[in-house]
């Protein structure tokens, strides 16, 4: 089956809609083509509008842990349909979902529900500007935190992708009190806290960094930070927003033993539906408005179709969940790499917890330049062998493998017969 009328569809969305698409990363500009357009999706499965069926990877950049239209989550959202909307008042359903999420993360004392990640992260690093009175905050090169302008600043995934390096309509004002420091170099990060410690707000990362392919934390690394930021005062934030219920139910912060201050989540706790949270230190967070000065708001914010969907989904995140996850993560990973290896290809499978990911370079990637310098061209040649074959991978090399628990073996064992050939049809082209 071809894919004409994602074509066609490409080109009304083009004239419409800017580059086509509604986030960045869905136009394939890194890897060429056409993006598919998406009927529906089936458990693993996602069909497009010309009918062909793909085993999904991206599973809408990580929320949909369970796969697609999940029957209880599916009908948790319908039963919140049917009692309305949007109410712009409380609702049990918020009460539920921020005591889960307390219970589930160990740095969240207390959290606030907004509508995206990127309002979260924005939230998180107002809150702890206003909760410090300092004006500087730490990033790291290549990690991604949402397009708002602070943070706009060396992010990886659609804006490495795109090679933005920031973004025009970023002022330099807003950009000048954003320092950069490369990630697993404890050497940076001790010379720009020696250096502006004093007016330092916040330290932020992403503790697994999943926008630069997967550059995991090495030994020690968080919990270096977490000194750090004890010693000047600032804020230590983990945008877990990718990391969170997916690495572990706790997150990164669980799976690794180090507890940040504030939290960003997004992806998985809204069960597929546009929903996120900040949240952490009861203290800190009742600097927030009406317990505190700190302004933050929301017209939608808490909407209950997204929480009824995002509770439902949290609560089926069972320990056998993770485990079974891990399976079929560790299936993979170990597949892919023998596919590779039997083709002589020079690539790493990457892999951290729960997490994995595909970077056609010589060695383990330590910070975001390894990425960078990795074969995107060869990445683009994979993923469309991939497509061809039924298997949707993320239309870029920055980005990460996310696998679901809808995947049964035979469907790794699928991936895995794919990548053999695709791996061996471009050794056989060099
Ligand atoms: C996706 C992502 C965000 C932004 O979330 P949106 O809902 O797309 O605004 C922030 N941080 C990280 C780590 C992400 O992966």
């Amino acid at each position: 089956m071809g894919s004409s009328t994602s074509e066609h569809l490409f080109e009304r969305a083009r004239a419409a809609i800017p580059g086509g698409v509604n986030s960045p990363v869905r136009a394939f500009d890194s890897v060429g083509g056409v993006p598919r357009f998406i009927a529906r999706g089936e458990g693993a499965e996602l069909v497009d509008v010309d009918g062909n069926r793909y085993l999904d990877l991206v599973n809408s950049w990580g929320p949909l842990l369970l796969g697609h239209v999940r029957d209880e989550v599916r009908q948790a959202a319908v039963d919140a349909i049917g009692r309305g909307s949007s109410f712009g008042a409380p609702t049990e359903g918020e009460v539920e979902l921020a005591e889960a999420i307390v219970a589930a993360v160990p740095s969240v004392q207390k959290v606030r529900l907004v509508n995206s990640g990127t309002e979260a992260g924005m939230s998180a690093i107002r809150l702890a500007r206003g909760a410090t009175g300092r004006s500087k905050l730490l990033k790291f090169v290549g990690h991604y935190h949402g397009h708002s302008d602070a943070l706009l600043v060396a992010a990886g995934s659609g804006v490495a992708t795109l090679g933005i390096p920031g973004s025009p309509g970023v002022t330099e004002g807003a950009a000048a009190d954003t320092l950069l420091v490369p990630w697993n170099d404890r050497d940076a990060v001790a010379a720009a806290v020696a250096a502006h410690g004093d007016d330092l707000a916040a330290i932020l990362c992403e503790p697994v960094p999943a926008n630069m392919n997967l550059v995991a934390p090495e030994d020690g690394f968080l919990a270096f930070l977490r000194a750090q930021s004890d010693a000047c005062g600032a804020v230590l934030v983990f945008d877990e927003v990718i990391s969170g219920f997916r690495v572990a139910r706790g997150g990164a912060q669980q799976l690794h033993d180090v507890v940040p201050d504030l939290t960003v989540l997004g992806k998985i706790v809204g069960g597929g539906f546009p929903l996120a949270a900040f949240g952490g230190r009861a203290d800190l967070m009742d600097h927030l408005a009406p317990a505190g000065p700190v302004y933050q708001a929301g017209t939608l914010s808490g909407n209950p179709v997204a929480v009824a969907a995002g509770l439902a989904q949290l609560r089926l995140l069972t320990d056998e969940v993770y485990e079974r996850l891990g399976a079929v993560t560790d299936r993979l990973v170990t597949g892919l790499r023998e596919a590779f290896d039997a083709a002589g290809a020079t690539v790493q499978v990457l892999q951290h917890a729960t997490l994995a990911g595909v970077l056609f370079a010589e060695g383990p990637p330590r910070r975001y330049e390894d990425v960078a310098a990795a074969d995107h061209g060869r990445y683009a040649r994979f993923f469309h062998g991939m497509l061809e074959r039924g298997i949707y991978l993320a239309p870029s090399g920055y980005e990460v493998v996310f696998t679901s628990t809808a995947l049964r073996d035979a469907d790794v064992a699928r991936i895995v017969e794919a990548a053999a050939e695709v791996a061996s049809a471009l050794a056989a082209r060099d």
